[in-house]
């Protein structure tokens, strides 16, 4: 029964209620889809995610195009496209605009600034220690399928300035239970700010943590060559101008620099 269509259906339609009661999607918004031999099963458009039921999910060739199923695919079936064309150990995809990540994702256009820095360690062993803030890009442009790529050769879930959050998994749980974490640590960190200074984790300590996500088989895998390759500027990254991890790599080589002259002077 494990892998079965019916399975599969049967999950997809409770995320998509689950989506619908987490206040996660109004109207149309959000779509879900799942790899099954070698085709796609999905959500169809123009349906509310509170209202879908089995019979309604559609069989899609990987390409998007249905093959099977009443309703039709839904416009943002590319983002799902690129996510699988990226990496193969992509078995679901979630898309939907959870409010706190939907919102952090509109800060400063989408540009590195939306980055979250995780800070609670158990969250990133799970999911990592920054979750990104892709750039705004056309929705459906090669440009934007650029960008989606880069994100997921670095991440599993991250925030899409303009359009909410992209999550995938090996599963549509994993997927979901993902955008789950991120919405929960974005909420935190919204209270925490208000609050007062949010702590900073220790870089040995984020590095051990990441080495515990890495032996815990967790993180991009099974990354495409072939896949669309953005140019280095066309996605935030961590070490992106202005961002924390850009700070620190010039204070690191700020140190570097004066340690070199210190050291000369004393010869
Ligand atoms: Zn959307």
């Amino acid at each position: 029964m494990g892998n079965s269509r019916e399975y599969l259906i049967k999950n997809i339609v409770e995320i998509s209620h689950k989506l619908h009661a987490m206040g996660w999607v109004a109207n149309h918004d959000g779509n879900v889809t799942v790899k099954f031999e070698g085709a796609l099963l999905a959500t169809p458009t123009a349906v509310s995610k509170a209202d879908i039921v089995p019979e309604m999910i559609l069989t899609l060739d990987m390409e998007g195009k249905k093959v099977h199923g009443i309703g039709k695919s839904f416009s943002e079936i590319n983002l799902h496209l690129a996510a699988y064309k990226t990496r193969e150990d992509i078995a679901a995809v979630v898309h939907a605009h959870p409010p706190f990540a939907m919102a952090r994702g509109l800060i400063n256009g989408g540009d590195s600034c939306g980055d979250f820095e995780i800070v609670a360690p158990e969250a990133i062993v799970s999911i990592g220690d920054v979750i990104p803030a892709a750039r705004y890009a056309f929705p459906g442009s090669v440009e934007h399928e650029q960008i989606i790529s880069e994100a997921l050769s670095r991440c599993d879930v991250f925030m899409m300035a303009g359009n909410g959050v992209l999550s995938v998994g090996r599963d549509v749980n994993e997927a979901y239970l993902r955008m789950e974490l991120l919405e929960h640590l974005l909420k935190i960190d919204y209270y925490a700010k208000s609050m007062g200074q949010v702590m900073a984790i220790p870089d040995e300590d984020r590095r051990k943590l990441l080495e515990k996500r890495a032996a815990a088989g967790l993180g991009p895998k099974g990354v495409h060559s072939s896949s669309p390759s953005p140019s280095p500027s066309s996605l935030p990254s961590p070490k992106s101008p202005g961002s924390p991890g850009h700070q620190k790599e010039l204070l690191k080589e700020l140190i570097a620099e004066e340690l070199k002259k210190v050291l000369k002077e004393q010869k």
